[in-house]
């Protein structure tokens, strides 16, 4: 049994109770968390905005250190830590599983320690000067789900840092302990108080709705669904709090008749079934010039077939199960639904405990739910279609805009597809694919702000403008 405290303050806290986390492969209990209440919280806040009056006064060199010792613990615990995520989360060791994660996990923390907020001169004339400096916010509350546990609370926590900022963070109760074991870490190079953790079970109390209420965290950073991020906008309006929601998406991919149907297959198979399909950015829905429409399902059901899928702790998987019973029973009604409109390719049926095979169903069209709705899960519906204009729109009819993409042998054709597309990030022959230097985000419901390179670290400061 895995089993650790909170970290409030640098010192381990201990609940009145706690809650057992699932083993998602075994669907036997995996580990401990704490079950926090709203004093547990309070604590936690309280350390935090004690903490900030000296961390938000560092010299900015002194942060960026301290960033990069953070960044340097991460890589030393990798391991330690992708065994956690594997036995709670599922994913598996290998593939783009968590050691993948963990991978992902230290070089956002380097390269976000490296990043800097540099004064701004606006203006400086006979005039005036006139300069923009950014300035820490306070107390950051940093809430997070359960598909890249450790990836995302790094996403959050070091533009926090890296800008002044101290955080208490809430992982999902479906995969506290990664985080709670992160928070551990990272504190042993930080000042007490900078980073603190809660969990909770989301029963009797809710964490995540009173933090997004809380009079002292001055903002924010949520990573979930949109009728969460929802909820936490509405709750947030009280306090007037920065917000960033990175929140669904219901990505589109469009292949244009002029695609290889074999040189795509496996971009497009681990577009859409990177995490089993457990993530915000993965493709969801497919749709492809009816041209290539047979020979493109078949170069992706050939190379879906051939992928492992098993308890993530044997190295030999490369996808494991669902990560919860509420995915899986939706993943479920959404196959058994799109089972009764298209023709199954693969899969269609779901396996033992929570595994659920890699499931392809063409034959679908816009209106059929596996299409409309954001299925987060292993199965991607494939949609012919005849006239590009009539993808494009297609594709933009949803309510979501987090990402897309564009598959051809002519390069520049795709841009000007993607660039019709409403979605905040769009790829060329290629779909999820993120990095460090560069901004990402949602539009229309899929979320608020963005994170990554300078344009995210700046959401983690306000501005003040000196006139002289
Ligand atoms: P969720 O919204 O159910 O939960 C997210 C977090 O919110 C959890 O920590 C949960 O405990 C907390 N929470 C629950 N009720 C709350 C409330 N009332 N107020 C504040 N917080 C509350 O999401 P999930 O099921 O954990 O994650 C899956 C969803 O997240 C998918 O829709 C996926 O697309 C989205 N997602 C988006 C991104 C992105 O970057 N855009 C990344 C990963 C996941």
């Amino acid at each position: 049994m895995i089993e650790f405290d909170l970290t409030i303050g640098g010192a381990p806290v201990k609940t009145a109770r706690r809650f057992e986390v699932m083993n998602p492969a075994t669907g036997t209990a995996a580990g401990l968390a704490p079950n926090a209440g709203l004093a547990e919280l309070d604590a936690a806040v309280a350390a935090a905005k004690a903490a900030f009056r000296d961390w938000s006064r560092k010299p900015d060199a002194e942060l960026q250190a301290m960033c990069e010792a953070v960044a340097a613990k991460i890589g030393e615990h990798a391991e330690e830590l992708a065994q956690i995520i594997t036995t709670e989360q599922g994913k598996p060791l290998n593939g783009l599983g968590s050691r993948w994660e963990m991978g992902g996990a230290a070089a956002w923390a380097g390269y976000t320690a490296g990043l800097s907020l540099r004064v701004k001169v606006l203006q400086d004339n006979a005039e005036g000067r006139v300069e923009l400096h950014r300035k820490p916010l306070g107390v950051v509350g940093s809430i997070t789900p359960w598909n890249f546990p450790v990836m995302i609370a790094i996403w959050h926590i070091m533009p926090a840092l890296r800008t002044g900022n101290t955080v208490v963070i809430k992982p999902s109760p479906n995969t506290p302990l990664s985080t709670l074991r992160l928070v551990q870490i990272i504190n042993e190079v930080l000042p007490a108080g900078v980073v603190n953790v809660v969990t909770g079970d989301d029963q009797a109390e809710n964490l995540g709705a009173a933090m997004s209420a809380h009079p002292d965290i001055r903002k924010v950073v949520f990573t979930g669904s949109c009728a969460t991020g929802q909820k936490v906008m509405a709750s947030a309006a009280q306090t007037m709090k920065r917000l960033t929601l990175e929140l669904g998406g219901n990505d589109a991919g469009i292949v244009l008749p002029d695609a290889d149907p074999q040189a795509i297959a496996e971009g497009l198979f681990w577009g859409a079934f990177i995490n089993n399909g457990q993530t915000c950015a993965a493709m969801k829905r497919l749709y492809v010039h009816e041209s290539i429409h047979d020979a493109v399902c078949a170069a992706l059901v050939e190379f879906a077939r051939n992928i492992p899928v098993g308890d993530g702790r044997d190295e030999t998987s490369i996808l494991g199960p669902v990560q919860n019973r509420m995915q899986f029973d939706k993943v479920s009604r959404l196959v058994a639904d799109a089972k009764e409109r298209g023709t199954v390719l693969l899969g269609g049926a779901p396996d033992a405990g929570l595994f659920f095979p890699p499931t392809i169903i063409s034959g679908l069209k816009n209106g059929d739910p596996l299409v409309d709705e954001e299925q987060f899960g292993p199965a991607l519906p494939v949609i012919s279609y005849s006239d590009v204009d009539a993808a494009i729109a297609a594709a933009n009819d949803s309510p979501n805009g987090l990402g897309g993409s564009v598959w051809s042998s002519d390069p520049e054709a795709a841009k000007a597809v993607a660039l019709q597309l409403e979605c905040g990030s769009v790829w060329i022959n290629k779909h999820g694919a993120i990095q460090p230097n560069a901004p990402f985000g949602g539009v229309k419901s899929s979320g608020l702000g963005v994170e990554f390179a300078e344009e995210g670290l700046a959401e983690y400061t306000d501005i003040q403008t000196v006139f002289s």
